[in-house]
């Protein structure tokens, strides 16, 4: 098992320029159109409205992309090899902006939580998870989630958008920003690996979802190679073979039970596409072998899916399928309708999986001082942003008192 590193604090950049520049969260309210998060071509048409000549646009590109992508440039100023002219004109039209960081919190383990404002107000969760041989960012797809998951926070939250490819592309724009990782290191790098496994389902905003995994993979900027990115999905049938075909990444599937009657409740989409058609969408999964296997996620609830017959159930259900299943301790938020299983039957449920053959790591709960259940931050802010709205109105009605 690979172990946490608990150093991110000195890896941190103290004077990272997105925390000052962005926190006021001007950037998120400018008008101009925001470069991050374009296609090359979608970034060709910008720069044309600016600059003539199709063959000075194609240079153009390449260096504002590597601009943007390679040395994490947040002026325009610092884009020392455009003309003086260009850069004044780049800054008239465009912004290179972050979300706004609302807060950043570092877990004793070295976990590190943040909740993002994009320009609408609206709030999505990011977490850098640090181990010995890597370093995963865990990138959420869309501001809450219609799939209700019972044993997920989020799934407590009402969606209200997708997000754009800027703002998934940002989440990672972000945590580079903060572990001071600009320009795109050769080797040694802190963050490694993607899992888009924070709010939502990405699956559900595929295209944007599929924008900005081409752009991190992207190998003249950020240059992450796609078998380093896993895509979790809660088992949206009909968009798998897409996403393999598509956009070429790792699958992970949100699978947490061997019977349909309890992945009903656990995981309701199941009602749509039941566990027989999700297994055969996992079996001919696009470039599926046993170097790149399929993840499944097994979150571990106390008397409802942790029994040994469970355990045997699940061998039975993924035999045939290059496999791997990570068996995830309940991290329980407050009103949690689930206890985590006792450490005891976590171990013998992974030992009898594991003696099947298949990989069964005991996912290292991690973060759990800083509330790192997706979805936990964002229902605290709203909490106290919803606190401070009653707070300021009270105010308000003390200072102008209705007359009666
Ligand atoms: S587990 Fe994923 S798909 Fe299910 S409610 Fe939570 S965020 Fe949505």
């Amino acid at each position: 098992m690979t172990k946490p590193n608990p150093n991110v604090k000195d890896w941190l950049a103290d004077d990272a320029p997105s925390f000052d520049d962005f926190a006021s969260g001007k950037v998120g309210a400018d008008p101009r159109p925001q470069l991050i998060g374009m296609s090359r071509d979608e970034l060709a048409d910008a720069l044309s409205k600016i600059e003539a000549g199709p063959k000075s646009i194609k240079m153009r590109v390449q260096q504002v992309w590597h601009w943007l992508y390679h040395q994490g440039a947040t002026e325009f100023a610092n884009m020392t090899n455009l003309s003086k002219a260009l850069r004044a004109a780049l800054e008239e039209n465009f912004i290179v902006g972050r979300p706004e960081i609302v807060t950043e919190e570092i877990s004793e383990d070295g976990t590190i939580k943040w909740l993002l404002r994009f320009g609408d107000g609206q709030e999505a969760e990011t977490v850098y998870i640090p181990e010995t041989d890597r370093g995963t960012l865990c990138v959420s797809s869309q501001v809450g989630c219609t799939l209700n998951c019972t044993f997920c926070h989020t799934g407590t939250q009402k969606l209200v958008r997708n997000l754009t490819p800027g703002e998934i592309v940002g989440q990672m724009m972000i945590a580079r920003d903060r572990l001071a990782e600009w320009p795109t290191p050769v080797s040694g790098r802190k963050l490694t690996n993607i899992v888009l496994m924070g709010m939502g389902e990405p699956l559900y905003n595929f295209d944007h979802v599929k924008a900005a995994m081409k752009i991190m993979a992207d190998e003249e900027g950020i240059s992450l190679s796609r078998r380093r990115i896993t895509l979790s999905t809660s088992g949206i049938v009909p968009m798998m073979d897409r996403c393999g075909d598509e956009i070429g990444v790792n699958l992970a599937i949100s699978l947490h039970a061997v019977r349909d009657d309890i992945r009903d409740r656990l995981v309701p989409i199941n009602k749509k596409y039941n566990l027989d058609e999700l297994l055969a969408a996992c079996r001919r999964y696009p470039g599926l072998s046993n170097a790149r296997r399929i993840t499944f996620e097994y979150v571990m609830l106390k008397g409802v899916n942790d029994s040994n017959a469970d355990a045997k159930k699940l061998v039975q259900l993924l035999k045939g399928i290059p496999a791997k299943i990570n068996l995830i301790p309940f991290n329980p938020w407050p009103g949690a309708p689930y206890e985590c299983s006792d450490w005891d039957r976590i171990e013998e449920f992974g030992a009898y999986v594991n003696r099947a053959g298949y990989a069964s790591p005991i996912r290292t709960p991690r973060g759990r001082d800083i509330m790192a259940a997706c979805g936990q931050l964002k229902s605290e802010s709203l909490k106290k942003r919803k606190s401070e709205v009653l707070a300021e109105m009270r105010s308000k009605e003390l200072q102008n008192p209705v007359s009666e």
